[in-house]
């Protein structure tokens, strides 16, 4: 790895760079660093990924009765710090193929490297339809994590999925939830949708939609809504969008995009995870994804230097 200042910005050239330290960027980064392969890893936020929003993950082997998302991500951070891998805080915000090399882009540095990993995840779907006033922007948001300190508040969910019935479970120790679907279908695991229902601090509405939302002086909300009984009017502190998720892939460009199946059947371009697993987000599968692109980028390595 060699590094060159530019007037500009810092140079580094690695063999391999990792956008994501989420399980599977992180499971792709150590099993590198068992090859004596030292890849650049990026973060942008916190190391771990979305499991900070996990209430509580009981399919990952090894956590019998399971395991809160920010424990299992703390326990990833730690086993990551442990064999040596150090994470650039920054967002990469462009990836580029020059016929060569990727070239990745911070605020900060350029990246140039052989092999790319692009373990970036997905971005929340955005609430549509609806205005929504400036001065809630600090109470309307897509992530759990930012409001797991709050207690005694009342906290709208939109969703009927996975992640809406996650939500409403983790915030429901200290706090009265709503869970409004404009549909009338669940999509959530049957023990997800059981436990809410026995909770007394969870409402599940089906057939309710939001027609507007209004911020109140005092802080919090009113959000009116519409369902087959008529319009109502439900007061609330926060408000989360839990309507689905699409994968993380804004930085990467256009060109590079196009090129893409023909790289990764080249072996060096590899997405890991839930960018490329669509309906079949979990932990245990980014993990592997990520094991697999290295084992694979290793033999490649090991291939041409011989
Ligand atoms: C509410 C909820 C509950 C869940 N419960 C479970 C469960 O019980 N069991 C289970 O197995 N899974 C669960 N999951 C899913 C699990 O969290 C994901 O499958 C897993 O985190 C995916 O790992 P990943 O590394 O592919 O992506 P992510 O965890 O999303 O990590 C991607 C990382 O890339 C970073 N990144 C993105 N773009 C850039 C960029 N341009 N530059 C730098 N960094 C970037 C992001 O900040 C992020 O840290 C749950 C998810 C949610 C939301």
């Amino acid at each position: 790895m060699g590094a060159v200042e530019s007037a500009a910005k810092t140079c580094q050239v690695s063999e391999v760079l990792i956008i994501g330290a989420g399980p599977a960027g992180l499971a792709a980064a150590m099993q590198l660093e068992r090859y004596g392969i030292k890849p650049l890893v990026f973060e942008r936020d916190e190391i771990g990924g979305l499991l900070r929003n996990a209430n509580l993950v009981e399919n990952y082997p090894g956590f019998p009765g399971g395991i809160a998302g920010p424990k299992l991500l703390r326990l990833f951070a730690r086993q990551a710090r442990q064999v040596g891998i150090s994470v650039i805080p920054e967002a990469v915000t462009s990836l580029d193929w020059d016929g060569a090399a990727f070239r990745a882009e911070t605020p900060s540095g350029v990246y140039n490297a052989r092999v790319a990993v692009i373990a970036a995840g997905t971005k929340p779907k955005a609430l549509t339809g609806l205005d929504f006033p400036p001065e809630l922007s600090d109470r309307i948001g897509y992530e759990v994590f930012p409001l797991l300190g709050i207690h005694g508040q009342q906290v709208i969910i939109i969703g009927a999925g996975d992640a809406a019935f996650d939500y409403a479970l983790n915030l429901s120790r200290r706090n009265k939830v709503i869970i409004l679907n404009r549909g009338d279908q669940v999509h959530c695991l049957p023990l997800l949708r059981e436990r809410a229902r026995i909770c007394t601090r969870i409402h599940y509405r089906p057939n309710t939609a939001i027609t507007r939302l209004v911020g109140l002086p005092e802080g919090g909300m009113t959000v009116e809504c519409l369902s087959p009984a008529g319009a109502a009017v439900i007061e609330a502190d926060y408000l989360l969008g839990a309507i689905g998720r699409d994968p993380q892939l804004d930085f990467v460009s256009a060109a590079l995009l196009e090129q893409s199946a023909e790289l990764e059947s080249r072996g060096i371009l590899h997405f890991v995870g839930d960018v490329k697993n669509g309906l079949y987000r979990q932990t245990a599968i980014a993990v592997g994804d990520g094991l697999l692109a290295a084992m694979k980028i290793y033999q490649l390595l090991k291939e041409d230097a011989q």
